[in-house]
């Protein structure tokens, strides 16, 4: 048996994991010891009676809690999930947070589990080479969960020549169709509604803007070392993504669009033990199309600064403001590129000396993500 923890239990990935883990081979072969959530003690309560866990994390609890319930011992506040990590000392971790805050709970992952299954982008997105290194250094494994990572990383396995390209496939997301220039009114609930994938509110709303895409452009130079990428739309989301080498051979990854699919691999590499359903080939059709950058002028800025870790760092934080801002009611849905744009210009501008170069330190990583988030606020309010 191996044992788990999942960091982000409650939420849209962290919930379709313990489904896999109700699955056959899962309930026999892994044993989840703990999870954390930011504030929902009632998901919590309940997987701590059905999964007898060991240990919780709650940062940022609603009321007062013991410090152990039901033989469990429960931490809480700022540093809890990665305290509770710690102390679970699992053999596997999955990171399933949200946000920024989820680069902590990895690097504790690093520090205390052999295997990290990693949904949490922004870890990679704004820790870049640093979490990278770390992992390396104390050898341990990071399987990506997302979607196009985990294609990628499947497609990439027993091959020894590097890619000459990744390609990322997108699906354009939940307002596609709407005519561009009636993006700027676009709302909140229009813009929840995914036509393909069924995610946590901050990732939906980046599908549409295609930040998401962005974030995964940055996401796959680092795993993999390819700096040449694209992105194609394939609506139907059946296509995963696509490796091109120099011999005119593309890989593609196919399957019907389920996170549970890339969850499950990454507990069970190198076996596949999920049993999913499959599409049906004969009168499938493929296509693909290329990206309107009118349209996702966030994924040409994401471009344009790839490689460059800081402004990479900053690129993400002024997303989380300007999206927590437009679920609000605090700005359009076509304002949130703009806070970007100008978050990043003013960071190259107080960073002249250093952007372009690696992070050495987490505390410098924490600092720009500060300095981003305070700049992209006065942008809001301006
Ligand atoms: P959700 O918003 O659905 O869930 C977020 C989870 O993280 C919840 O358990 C939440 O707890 C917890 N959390 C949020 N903030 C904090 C914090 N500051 N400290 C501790 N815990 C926190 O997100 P998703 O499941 O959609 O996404 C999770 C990650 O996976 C993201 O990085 C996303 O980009 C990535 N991802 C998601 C995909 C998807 O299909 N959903 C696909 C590919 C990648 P609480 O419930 O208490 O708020
Ligand atoms: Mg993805």
């Amino acid at each position: 048996m191996k044992t788990l923890f999942i960091a982000g239990i409650s939420g849209s990935i962290g919930e379709q994991a313990l489904e896999v883990l109700n699955t056959e081979w899962f309930k026999e072969n892994v044993k989840l010891i703990g999870g954390s959530v930011y504030s929902n003690w009632n998901k919590l309560k309940i997987d701590i009676d059905k999964y007898k866990l060991k240990a919780v994390a709650i940062v940022n609890a609603q009321q007062n809690l013991p410090n152990d319930y039901n033989d469990c011992k429960i931490f809480q506040g700022e540093d809890s999930v990665e305290k509770a990590i710690q102390y679970c000392d699992s053999d596997i971790s999955l990171i399933a947070t949200s946000g920024f805050s989820g680069l902590k709970h990895t690097i504790s992952a690093i520090n205390f589990s052999e295997r990290i299954c990693l949904a949490n982008k922004e870890s990679i997105v704004c820790g870049g080479n640093y979490v990278l290194n770390l992992a390396k250094k104390f050898k341990k494994l990071i399987i990506p969960v997302d979607s196009e990572h985990s294609a990628i990383y499947q497609l990439l396995l027993g091959e020894v020549t590097i890619p000459e390209k990744i390609i990322l496939t997108a699906s354009g997301g939940s307002v596609r169709d709407i005519p561009i220039d009636s993006l700027e009114n676009v709302t909140p609930k229009e813009v929840l509604n995914h036509p393909v994938w069924s995610m946590g509110a901050r990732i939906t709303v980046d599908s549409a803007t295609m930040v998401n895409k962005g974030l995964e452009v940055f996401e796959a130079y680092h795993l993999f070392g390819v700096k040449n990428i694209d992105v194609l739309i394939n609506r139907d989301s059946h296509v995963h993504s696509i490796v091109q080498f120099s011999d005119g051979v593309f890989k593609m990854h196919f399957g019907l669009p389920n996170m549970k699919v890339p969850i499950a691999f990454s507990i069970s590499y190198p076996e596949r033990k999920f049993n999913f359903n499959k599409p049906l080939l004969s009168n499938t059709k493929i296509e693909f199309q290329k990206v309107d950058y009118n349209r996702y002028p966030s994924l040409q800025l994401a471009f344009n600064i790839l490689g460059n870790p800081i402004l990479q760092n900053a690129f993400n934080a002024a997303d989380e403001v300007a999206v927590e801002s437009f679920l609000s009611g605090g700005i359009k849905f076509t304002d949130i590129y703009y806070i970007i744009y100008k978050t990043i210009n003013k960071i190259q501008q107080e960073f002249s000396n250093s952007t372009g170069r690696e992070f050495i330190s987490l505390e410098e990583i924490l600092e720009v993500d500060k300095i981003s988030r305070t700049i992209a606020k006065q942008f809001i309010l301006q």
